[in-house]
């Protein structure tokens, strides 16, 4: 997953379409930003009045204030810093705390996140479950750890032509699609309560993108050594079932079926483990 931190030292335009006279108003968006110059500096909270546009996001607020970062008071500063990439829900990494809830700083639209007159403050902030790099941005390295951990790919051997993929039944193809819309934006971490310091917990994500592997024909290769990984400190087990991951989940994806199936699945492994050994 590429991304895209902007910094003040990047040449990355910021995405801001330019308003129209007649959009101009007087009315202005209040942003209260938490912001942190590098991952061990304290963190420290930034206001700022933002001209309104219609159908602004917060990435393009985002993009507002690099072009002129200075804060309510008058006080020039820095652009914030921030993932962004696809702008549309589709690369996962603008996921931040908007108005206390973790969510795409893409598909979060101002004018949603005020008042019908812009009252109130938009507060943003990054994920409080993942090291901050700067500002906004956060190293989400341990979610790309546990796919790695679990094997979460399709194992293709050779680079000569292996000719057409193995067929799946519809039926299964339904059940496993949504399961590959994921995201990778953590987003499903960050709410649960079992994802914290003192649990290893892999979260719902790479649960999620176990079952999808260990159900595709040539992915199933490897089913028994992802399961084998799930079975240990951190693994599926420690699953609280809070359910607050299938609410958050910007794709929707069926987390909770997810988790139950590999429950079982992994249940089933250490069986037959301890009957083989
Ligand atoms: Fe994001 Fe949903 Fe994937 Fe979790 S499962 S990383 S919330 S898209």
């Amino acid at each position: 997953m590429a991304t895209t931190v902007q910094t003040p030292d990047t040449t990355h335009t910021p995405v801001v379409q330019s308003a129209t006279a007649a959009q101009r108003s007087a009315r202005t968006i209040k942003v209260e930003i938490k912001r942190q110059a590098t991952p061990d500096a304290a963190a420290r909270t930034e206001k700022f009045e933002i001209p309104y546009r219609p159908n602004m996001n917060i990435t393009s607020l985002l993009g507002e204030i690099a072009c002129d970062p200075v804060t309510s008071s008058g006080q020039a500063t820095t652009p914030i810093a921030y993932d962004a990439n696809c702008l549309e829900e589709i690369c996962g990494s603008c996921a931040m705390l908007i108005n206390g809830r973790a969510r795409m700083a893409c598909s979060a639209l101002v004018d949603k996140l005020t008042g019908p007159k812009g009252e109130g403050t938009i507060t943003l902030a990054p994920l409080s479950k993942f090291p901050v790099v700067r500002d906004l941005a956060v190293d989400r390295s341990v979610l790309f750890e546990n796919l790695k951990a679990v094997k979460a790919w399709v194992p293709i051997d050779g680079t000569y032509d292996l000719g057409g993929g193995p067929r799946q039944f519809p039926q299964l193809q339904e059940t496993l699609y949504p399961l590959s819309n994921c995201i990778s934006c953590t987003i499903c971490m960050e709410v649960c309560p079992q994802f914290n310091d003192s649990t290893n917990f892999v979260g719902a994500a790479t649960i999620a993108q176990v079952k999808l592997f260990n159900n595709h024909p040539t992915g199933a290769v490897l089913k028994e050594e992802r399961l084998r990984a799930l079975a240990g400190d951190g693994g599926v087990q420690e699953c609280g079932f809070a359910q607050n991951c299938v609410e958050a989940c910007p794709k929707q994806l069926p987390l909770t079926e997810a988790i139950s199936d590999v429950s079982r699945d992994v249940i089933v492994q250490q069986v037959k483990d301890f009957f083989t050994r």
